[in-house]
């Protein structure tokens, strides 16, 4: 034997062996690890904290997602509350972390699980997505990539697989997907539903936000693969990335509670409710985008309505000349806006939404 072979196999020797992880419960600052959530084996008329082992990163340490589970005293629905797929839409974390502490599990049917923050990675770096070491470096986005897959693909793929398998498959009958327009632009409150699916509708009904489009969805986000599985689910968009807004945080927790009164997991409360105002209902959204780059100045607001032809916006450039106008291409509400001053080419100014009525776009073009 060589002395750098004998030394290899010393070193080899010294190896420490890896934790059984059958031994003990892991504990990270006294909450459990899971590697595998099962809400039917847990107690009834309880809430849990944990930590979800999500994926193992390139140093070998793993990115844990914070997990929230109310099991009713009683069986019932159960309801999935996730937040901040993309990292940098806070609104929605606020939100389960607010409506998970006011359950009352003893009066709760059923059990809601609530994710404050599932994209733990773009979090970390205040990113709308989850970053890949590999190859130098590359940004993956969770939300377009569920189902996943535990064991094939990039890591984002596998964390998505993780996700899916091991934290909701078997756990959930109904879902709210929380997020907010990407940074540098806005929503009102907002509903993208599949109304194809039965279910679908009731839920963006009871969280009555400021609009509902109807919407066939996107393939590998969390509201079209759980359609797609036959399980109702919406996505829920607060306003703006990277903040607390605490009028639509507090909208969000009360239209929650409808869900859940409309499901039966709660009892209708003792009051009277407020009226509340009808959603707008659209069925096609018209973007109008940057065309040059510069500083843009909006002349409308959030939910105007505006009429063809209507000025939108000026772009200007360094020197405050006008480099663009954009005009309204067509009748409609104004259902987000591009407020950060600075747009790029083919960055969005203002998005429209109205109602199509031909057939082929009655449950959304
Ligand atoms: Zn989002």
């Amino acid at each position: 034997m060589t002395p750098l072979i004998q030394a290899a196999t010393m070193l080899a020797l010294a190896a420490i062996a890896a934790p059984d992880a059958a031994i003990a419960q892991d504990m990270l600052g006294g909450v459990p690890v899971i590697d595998k959530l099962d809400v039917n084996t847990l107690p009834r008329g309880k809430l849990t904290t944990y930590w979800f082992k999500a994926a193992e990163t390139n140093n070998g340490q793993w990115l844990y997602v914070p997990v929230i589970v109310a099991r009713g005293a009683e069986d019932g629905k159960r309801l999935l509350l996730n937040s901040g797929i993309h990292g940098d839409e806070l609104n929605g974390i606020r939100v389960v972390q607010l409506v998970m502490a006011d359950i009352d599990v003893t009066k709760l049917k059923g059990t809601v699980i609530g994710i404050p923050g599932l994209n733990v990675s773009g979090s970390l770096h205040a990113n709308r997505q989850m970053y890949l070491s590999a190859d130098g470096g590359a940004l993956v986005d969770l939300n377009r990539n569920m189902p996943g897959d535990e064991a094939k693909g990039n890591n984002g793929i596998r964390f998505d697989g993780r996700v899916w398998n091991r934290l909701w498959a078997g756990n959930v009958d109904l879902v709210i997907d929380m997020h907010t327009q990407s940074t540098g632009t806005a929503y009102p409150l907002y509903v993208w539903a599949d109304v194809r699916l039965d279910g679908v509708q009731k839920i963006a009904e009871a969280l009555n936000p400021d609009v509902i489009k109807y919407d066939p969805g996107d393939k590998g986000t969390v509201e079209t693969e759980f359609d797609r599985a036959k399980i109702p689910a919406v996505t829920f968009e607060l306003g703006r990335a990277k903040t607390w807004q605490h009028d639509l945080i507090l909208r969000a927790v009360s239209g929650i509670n409808r869900v859940m009164v409309a499901e039966g997991m709660l009892a209708p409360p003792a009051a009277t409710p407020a009226t509340l105002q009808k959603p707008f209902i659209g069925n096609e959204t018209t973007s109008i985008n940057a065309s040059s780059g510069g500083f843009v100045e909006l002349h409308v607001a959030l939910l105007d309505k505006v009429t063809k032809g209507q000025s939108l916006a000026t772009q200007m450039n360094p020197f405050g000349a006008v480099v663009k106008e954009y005009t309204a291409p067509q009748d409609g509400l104004v259902l987000a806006i591009g407020d950060e001053p600075t747009r790029e080419p083919g960055s969005l100014i203002v998005r429209l939404i109205h109602w199509n009525p031909q057939d082929s776009c009655k449950q959304g073009c």
